[in-house]
């Protein structure tokens, strides 16, 4: 079994100008670390939330923030290991997951990324290309620990992975499982419904701790309960789309459902309707 700290909610949510969609808040976040389990840590604030795999071989981490969260990123895995950062996996392109990537990969860092990932990152210019890619599943074996990380379909982009430690019993979702209202970046491939199956998909692998895309380290049964909402957010899209786009975030209440109505939330809105037109 896992301990699991309670580590604070940190994800506050603005539409990025520009070509990059990231949550993130506009003054930067302190990160804190908190150990998840004897091998595991997690980076909270600021960008995505950065796992943390120190081994005897070298460190890996899951995304990297965005760039000018590295020297904090490199301190905090200083503090608890000599070992180089050796590879970092990328849960997908957003600016606040793959910022980090640039600078780590003129070190002594490899970062590995789903196919779609990296070519969403080269259409929208983004810097930092991973030099690995994978389309169904990949695993690395550093130090004696495992890590599989996998591809379930379409949700939050068109090349969301979750990355499984199984020696630890911990998955990180990526931003497929956030607190909040969801993002369905359509611009990038994402989709609501395709989300559902993703998920479904997911849930059947074993696991006890969840490490969302941002907020706090949570537990299987949120991730469970996780995929229920977004049923309901797609039932209550389509029923408020019915009467035209415009008004519609409004009309779909989500403050019922513990969220507030994002800017990015609001930027969904259209692609929500055209996908639950039918
Ligand atoms: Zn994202």
């Amino acid at each position: 079994m896992t301990k699991t700290p309670v580590v604070r909610a940190a994800a506050g949510i603005v539409a990025a100008a520009g070509l990059w969609l990231a949550w993130s808040q506009v003054a930067r976040q302190p990160l804190t670390m908190e150990k998840v389990t004897d091998g595991l840590w997690v980076i909270i604030g600021n960008g995505g939330n950065v796992a943390v795999m120190p081994t005897s071989e070298g460190v890996l981490l899951v995304d990297d923030k965005f760039d000018q969260d590295g020297p904090e990123i490199r301190a905090k895995v200083k503090s608890i290991t000599d070992q180089p950062i050796k590879y970092i996996v990328n849960t997908h392109q957003h600016g606040d997951h793959t910022g980090g990537n640039k600078a780590f990969l003129e070190g002594s860092a490899e970062i590995i990324a789903h196919k779609n990932a990296r070519a969403n990152m080269v259409s929208q210019k983004m810097p930092g290309l991973p030099r690995i890619t994978f389309s169904d599943e990949t695993q690395i074996f550093l130090g004696g620990k495992e890590v599989r990380v996998q591809y379930f379909g379409r949700g939050h982009t068109s090349g969301d992975v979750m990355v499984f430690f199984p020696s630890e019993r911990i998955v990180h979702t990526g931003d497929l499982f956030v607190r909040g209202a969801p993002f369905i970046d359509y611009s990038s491939g994402g989709s609501l419904t395709a989300w559902d199956q993703t998920l479904a998909a997911a849930l059947k692998a074993d696991f006890d701790t969840v490490i969302p895309g941002h907020g706090a380290v949570s537990k299987r049964a949120d991730l469970a309960q996780w995929r229920v909402t977004l049923a309901t957010l797609r039932t209550r899209a389509k029923a408020a789309c019915a009467q035209g786009t415009d008004g519609m975030v409004g009309r779909m209440k989500l403050e019922e459902l513990g969220m507030k109505p994002s800017p990015l939330f609001e930027r969904s809105a259209p692609g929500l309707c055209e996908e639950t037109k039918n």
